[in-house]
């Protein structure tokens, strides 16, 4: 099977932008005629230089960052900021998360080695298939921060908007799965963070944007490669920085930029989701497993009427060339994740398969 008649429904790492990947061929052999290819470059060289300077430029541009923040290259994935995040902000406080799945459970125990954490709503009895209302969340009376888990991958769902907190209190959002999906007001936040691998370009970066007197006001005493004041005061730089994910995601920007922004990503975005949400709201076999007013735009996870059914429809799609969409394995059914480099003719084309598939097996 050639990869010209794939869609790769990956929940991560993902598909990419296909005319950023041709560039990317390009640049492995030759960055920009600079006779050395993009692997090989010395961070510290003017050619690396423009590269991370176009990165944390589109960064700043696309998401309107105000001065007051910086831009961070990291890596150690989002997991790794589980637990950075406590130890630099929380020093035996008190802090609030949100767990609406998986990934806020991990934040939540990782969290907990450095403080008290204080579960200001969760979804769990449910099987994390709603985000918590505003009714159903109960903020603590002055945490160090709050956290909240912006897209939840496995079980796809997505808050629709921030989680409703007095202002003062720092808001702190792992954003690894719906970053740069649709626009985002960066001042409601002290510290966003996302790992690469599913909207921004290739696992092994992780991206931060962080308030300049949260950074100040955190840890001294930590490990050199553990501050976030270290990235912050070495523009990422202390040591050597994931050059080729930086160069990855300059690129995927680039293309973000080319079509539109994120208003534009985000309406893109909103389009493809209906399409596949229509198709489960009318077809005979196939329905949505979360509620409705929690549906991700980025991950659609439904299923048929058995888990024989689920495993033949994934089968058969496969063949198709519709590639990656067995559910997690604790949600089971179908996930397709429809990040921003998902075309919209991919999506078209699942819903028509699942069409036929319905016609055949329902
Ligand atoms: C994938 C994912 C993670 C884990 O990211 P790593 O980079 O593998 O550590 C964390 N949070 C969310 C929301 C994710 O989707």
């Amino acid at each position: 099977m050639s990869r010209s008649c794939c869609w790769n429904f990956s929940p991560g790492p993902a598909v990419l932008p296909e005319p950023v990947l041709r560039r990317a061929q390009a640049a492995l052999w030759d960055l920009d005629g600079s006779g050395v290819g993009v692997l090989e470059h010395s961070h510290r060289g003017p050619e690396f230089m423009a590269v991370f300077a176009r990165a944390e430029a589109l960064v700043r541009e696309l998401a309107a960052v105000p001065d007051d923040y910086d831009v961070l290259f990291m890596t150690g994935g989002a997991s790794s900021q589980f637990f950075l995040v406590p130890m630099n902000f929380l020093g035996g406080g008190t802090a609030d998360y949100a767990c609406t799945g998986v990934w806020s459970q991990k934040a939540i125990a990782e969290a907990r080695r450095f403080g008290t954490i204080h579960v200001a709503c969760t979804s769990e009895p449910a099987g994390f298939t709603h985000i918590p209302a505003a009714a159903d969340t109960a903020w603590s009376a002055a945490p160090t921060y709050a956290h909240f888990t912006s897209n939840n991958t496995i079980y796809g769902t997505q808050w629709r908007s921030e989680p409703e907190l007095p202002a003062d209190v720092p808001l702190i959002c792992d954003a690894s799965s719906d970053i740069f999906s649709r626009p985002i007001d960066v001042r409601r936040y002290a510290l966003i963070y996302a790992g690469a691998q599913k909207n921004l370009g290739p696992s092994g970066v992780t991206l931060v944007i962080v308030k300049k007197d949260l950074v100040a006001r955190g840890a001294r005493d930590l490990p050199t490669m553990l501050s976030y004041r270290t990235f912050a005061d070495h523009g990422s730089m202390y040591n050597t920085p994931p050059t080729f994910g930086i160069y990855v995601i300059a690129e995927v920007l680039a293309w973000v930029k080319e079509l539109g922004g994120l208003a534009a990503m985000g309406a893109r975005n909103a389009a493809k989701a209906k399409l596949l949400y229509d198709e489960l709201d009318r077809s005979p076999l196939f329905s949505g497993v979360v509620r409705a007013d929690s549906r991700s735009h980025m991950n659609v996870t439904f299923r048929s009427t058995s888990p024989d059914l689920d495993a033949a429809f994934c089968a058969e799609a496969a063949a198709l060339g519709l590639l990656g969409l067995a559910g997690h394995r604790s949600v089971g059914g179908m996930r397709a994740s429809l990040y921003n480099a998902m075309e919209p003719a991919g999506v078209a084309a699942l819903v028509e398969f699942m069409r036929e598939f319905a016609a055949r097996r329902a």
